[in-house]
């Protein structure tokens, strides 16, 4: 059976536990361990999808298209392995569950109550991706902070499970932060010891602490968390702020947390962590050889996180060409005609994201149709491939009107359209082109020297498609679908014949992108800003490049 580390968290929120979780999980992996994490979300959605990015940053999408919590995101690119909708569950899917069996008469008669029946259904889907012998550890993450109403029932399931399970099998870490006070000049331990305190009293004990922490941990602060929170000592682990959350797996193993864990679950058979690839992406990161900066062009950009996975893919690209990659971002609501030029001239790059609804879209055009005159590296994701299509009607087809019938029901030339089956569709939840699809790639177009293959899949989320009753209008143009799905003939990826970089995918292929496996449309984006930035450079100064050469 699959040996099961529970990762809780207390006194506030954004402590970083999906981090610390996928970075025990790396350890744990790198030591030769088959690992996988769940997150389990204390929200009533039945799933993230609905929810705006403002309320809860990006929806990740797995390859069996479940829209998921992002910390996913983070699972699978410090893991590189693929997650699925058994990974994240929500309150709303216990409760669903739970009332379906109720409708069908399946409790027999019984009052359905929180305990038992929902905890059984929260331990049920616990224990489901340990049953079938393919992990031995499975990391699972309780969202939310311990003392929160709505995380009681699996603070509870976790609390039967460690009653349930042998000893050897279970191990429960509490993340919690120690603040610093500056005028005081001290970290401090009170709030951690109510964390503990709340945790224990809901049925829990920890047997690791990991700490927050702006400042190093003296051993008198261990010592004292140690006794106050009753782990033993060395299970008092220091999270100090990090520069950048890949380098969060060497503090935890230079902190011993896999060790720990390790010895809690009596697992003797493991190797030294095989981290080489690893370093070798850190060292690249933090030590670049040149620079880029790319525009992002979106409407969420006040919060990061609501474009997470394309922040992260870059990190991982601009490390692989060993070039930093710097994002200014650009709100879409605020570009006009007027304003193009000075907010995007000193680019090196733009990528246009994906998004929702009619704000920001005109700006979003503005910015392709800069990006297609001035032969900027251009790169638009499934919003942003769909304004590069209306973009291009409206400016090179001369279809003034051309739209997307998601902004204008009306658009004589909707040039972005429903598909039939997506017509039907009234709910909202879980049912737009979801996970992922074949892509079969055109010889000798830019996305086959991208992918270096004529057969892809890449994962999507969106309703709308390119209208393929225009695509001869646009070929004729030098506009060419060089990515089609194999079946349906759905248009997947557009490219720009005359233009040295410029391609907009349907997909999301920042969802795939993995520190160990990064994204192929993200590294050549970055290796055509590098060259464009270089030769302006050049451009700029003439005499340097003379001397140069
Ligand atoms: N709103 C567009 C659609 O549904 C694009 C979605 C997206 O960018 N993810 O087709």
């Amino acid at each position: 059976m699959a040996k099961y580390i529970f990762v809780t968290g207390g006194v506030t929120s954004s402590l970083g536990k999906g981090i610390i979780a996928a970075s025990l999980a790396k350890l744990l992996q790198a030591r030769g361990l088959r690992v996988t994490i769940q997150k389990f979300d204390p929200y009533i959605n039945v799933d993230p999808g609905t929810l705006n990015p403002y309320e809860h940053g990006e929806c990740y999408v797995t390859e069996d298209g479940a829209e998921t919590d992002l910390d996913l995101g983070h699972y699978e690119r410090f893991l590189s392995i693929y997650t699925s909708q058994a990974n994240n569950v929500t309150t709303g899917r216990i409760y669903q569950t739970v009332i379906n069996k109720e409708r069908e008469g399946a409790y027999l008669g019984k009052t359905v109550q929180v305990i038992p029946h929902i905890t059984d259904e929260i331990k049920r889907r616990m224990l489901l991706l340990g049953k079938n012998k393919e992990f031995d550890i499975i990391v699972t993450e309780i969202g939310g902070t311990v003392g929160d109403i709505e995380s009681l029932p699996f603070i509870e399931a976790v609390r039967q499970l460690q009653w349930e399970m042998p000893e050897e099998d279970c191990v429960v870490i509490h993340l919690t932060l120690i603040p610093y006070l500056r005028a005081a000049k001290e970290l401090k331990t009170k709030p951690t010891q109510h964390s503990v305190k709340l945790l224990s009293q809901e049925g829990v004990h920890p047997d690791v602490i990991v700490c927050r922490t702006e400042e190093a941990l003296s051993p008198e602060i261990r010592r004292k968390i140690a006794l106050f929170c009753n782990v033993k000592l060395e299970a008092v682990i220091e999270a100090a702020d990090a520069p950048t959350i890949y380098e969060v797996p060497l503090t935890m193993m230079r902190e011993k947390l896999d060790l720990i864990c390790l010895r809690k679950m009596n697992i003797t058979q493991y190797g030294e962590p095989e981290l080489g690839k690893w370093k070798e992406f850190l060292d690249k990161l933090k030590y670049p050889k040149s620079k880029v900066t790319i525009g992002l062009i979106g409407k969420y950009i006040e919060l990061q996180d609501a474009y997470k996975s394309i922040l992260e893919a870059f990190v991982h690209a601009g490390a692989m060409n060993e070039c930093k990659v710097q994002i200014v971002n650009v709100h879409s609501e605020f570009i006009t005609d007027d304003n193009v030029d000075e907010k995007l001239s000193n680019l090196d790059g733009l990528l246009v994201a994906p998004g929702f609804g009619h704000r920001g879209v005109e700006g979003k055009i503005i910015a392709v149709k800069y990006a297609r005159e001035h032969n900027l590296p251009f790169f638009g994701i499934c919003l942003g491939m769909q304004m590069a299509v209306i973009e291009f009607a409206r400016n090179v087809l001369g279809l003034k009107d051309a739209h997307s019938t998601e902004m204008d029901a009306e658009t004589k030339n909707p040039v972005i359209d429903l598909m039939e089956e997506q017509k039907k569709v009234t709910a909202k939840g879980g049912t737009m082109r979801l996970g992922a699809y074949p892509c079969s790639i055109v010889e000798n177009s830019l996305a086959h020297k991208i992918y270096n293959s004529t057969l892809i899949t890449e994962r999507h989320r969106h309703r709308w498609e390119f209208n393929n009753a225009y695509l001869p209008q646009f070929e004729g143009a030098g506009m060419v679908a060089s990515g089609k799905n194999p079946e349906s003939g759905l248009v997947e990826i557009i490219e720009l014949q005359s233009h040295p970089f410029f391609i907009g995918v349907q997909y999301h292929p920042e969802l795939k992108s993995t520190v160990e496996r990064p994204q192929p449309v993200f590294v050549h984006f970055i290796k055509a800003a590098k060259e464009f930035a270089e030769s302006r450079a050049a451009l700029k100064n003439p005499v340097l490049q003379g001397e140069m050469i």
